[in-house]
């Protein structure tokens, strides 16, 4: 098309003025304002200016891009007012998804949660007293009463915005100016830039490296000790292991070391179980419980993964450490909000009513395969008409996440589908672009549905969504 022909296009277009004078959009104006219907209308003119500049539309393609204006304007400013964080389903299996979210929140810290929220509290106010108060009474005593039993003496908690914060603060509190020693083969980097040297580095302490990255003995920690040492660090390694030729001290002797040289532990467990997870059938992941009664003095552990609840970092130990934390000024620039007390709060209640299925997490991680099976039975039972899906269910395994040990898997059954004329990876992505979006595994060419982290009131999206997928690939 020669160039003067695309200019005469141009000229055709009408200004944003003009579009927004138009019958249709004045109405669209008056519900959404002016500003917002502008910026859509001006996105749209500037698509068509686009295709006339590559040439993609002609004399008549220009007439019919105008006259879709209107609903091309509605449109843009439909998908402009959605948000952008939005529900997925999550059929991949990995119930605690740092990428979607990590654990979904109980019903009943979503009800307390939205009851504190829109409403005035008692966030910092002793209303017995009718003086100001404290936000830690709210979830301090629950944490009491769930660890009264794991140690002599009362635990205290204190709740900052993730467990990196914890970490950090932790270090800043403790051992601010002096050393902390910790083995080589737990510099961990959690995903998301989270490496134990440079939160070490960015606390002001400094870091005694001992042992080897697979074996460090409690000689070692005792040999770095000097008058500059102020706290022992383990750090659970949660995204990696160490096989072989390796040896770790236990964590009960790394505390008697600490005692006896008057210096405190401090444990970096990450995900931080409240409940014994060998109930569910996994072994060798250490919960929160297990580090008190070994002693250590105090435990850093994030709210959003095991423990089911909002994200947060927590921390909890012997009662003038915690103090300590609580007293250091940085505390309060990692303090949580209402919006984390209250969902935290409801989720700990539900752990004292011994309640764990209200906890979703721990709700998937109790759900027995047999159960997904027949789940799985249900929908496949759903589409085995649908012509080009080709649905089997296999033994396969569901993953902890969120820092549990990789080799945390519960035995599952998985939803293999392929869909004739799509690849699997095709396939996926039309599940992701569905509405909802549904994540699922890719493997050995065929999609592979998880139903222990989907929840049951959405199995039926699930089927819908792949019946449309199907119904738009008929297999002749
Ligand atoms: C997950 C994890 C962290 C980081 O916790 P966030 O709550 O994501 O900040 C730190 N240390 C360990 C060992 C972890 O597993």
């Amino acid at each position: 098309m020669p160039v003067a022909d695309k200019s005469e296009l141009y000229r055709r277009l009408p200004s944003v003025d003009e579009v927004l004078r138009l019958q249709q959009i004045t109405d669209l104006t008056e519900r959404e304002g002016h500003a917002a219907v502008a910026e859509a209308a001006r996105a749209v003119l500037g698509r068509v200016r686009e295709e006339i500049a590559a040439g993609r539309l002609n004399s008549s393609g220009v007439e019919l891009a105008i006259s879709g204006l209107p609903e091309a304007v509605e449109r843009q400013l439909r998908q402009a007012l959605q948000p952008s964080l939005r529900s997925v389903i999550n059929a991949s299996g990995v119930v605690l998804h740092t990428n979607l979210g990590r654990a979904p929140l109980a019903a009943a810290a979503l009800d307390h949660l939205r009851e504190v929220a829109s409403t005035y509290s008692n966030l910092e106010f002793d209303i017995a007293k009718g003086e100001r108060g404290k936000r830690d009474v709210h979830v301090e005593r629950l944490f009491a009463q769930l660890f009264a039993a794991c140690a002599p003496e009362p635990i205290s908690t204190v709740v900052v915005n993730n467990n990196a914060a914890a970490v950090l603060l932790g270090l800043n509190s403790l051992a601010e100016g002096g050393e902390v020693v910790v083995s080589r083969g737990e510099l961990v980097e959690i995903g998301g830039s989270f490496r134990i040297p440079e939160v070490m580095a960015k606390s002001g302490a400094f870091l005694r490296e001992v042992g080897t990255t697979n074996r460090t003995r409690i000689a070692d920690y005792s040999r770095a000790i000097s008058e500059k040492t102020r706290l022992l660090l383990r750090v659970h390694r949660s995204n990696f292991q160490i096989t072989g030729f390796t040896e770790q001290p236990a964590l009960s002797e790394l505390v008697e070391l600490g005692r006896k040289r008057g210096i405190p532990v401090m444990e970096d467990l990450g995900s931080g179980a409240l409940i014994d997870l060998r109930s569910v059938g996994i072994s060798g992941e250490p919960g929160v419980a297990d580090s008190l009664r070994a002693r250590v003095d105090v435990v850093t552990y994030s709210g959003d993964k095991l423990l089911g609840g909002p994200q947060a970092g927590i921390l909890s130990g012997r009662r003038e450490l915690v103090a300590r934390i609580r007293s250091n000024p940085l505390f309060r620039a990692l303090r949580v909000d209402k919006l984390t007390y209250a969902a935290l709060e409801a989720t700990l209640l539900a752990y004292i009513r011994q309640d764990h299925d209200a906890i979703p997490a721990l709700r998937m991680l109790r759900l027995p395969a047999q159960e997904i099976e027949r789940r799985a039975q249900a929908v496949k039972q759903k589409l085995d008409k649908a012509g080009g899906l080709s649905l089997e269910i296999l033994d396969g395994r569901s993953v902890v996440g969120g820092g549990a040990a990789p080799a945390a898997t519960l035995p599952s059954r998985l939803l293999a589908v392929t869909c004739e004329g799509l690849s699997a990876d095709e396939f996926a992505a039309r599940l992701r672009s569905g509405e909802p979006p549904i994540v699922a595994r890719v493997e050995e060419g065929r999609v592979l549905l998880d139903l222990r982290t989907v929840f049951p009131e959405q199995d039926e999206l699930v089927a819908r969504s792949l019946l449309a997928i199907s119904s738009k690939h008929p297999s002749t």
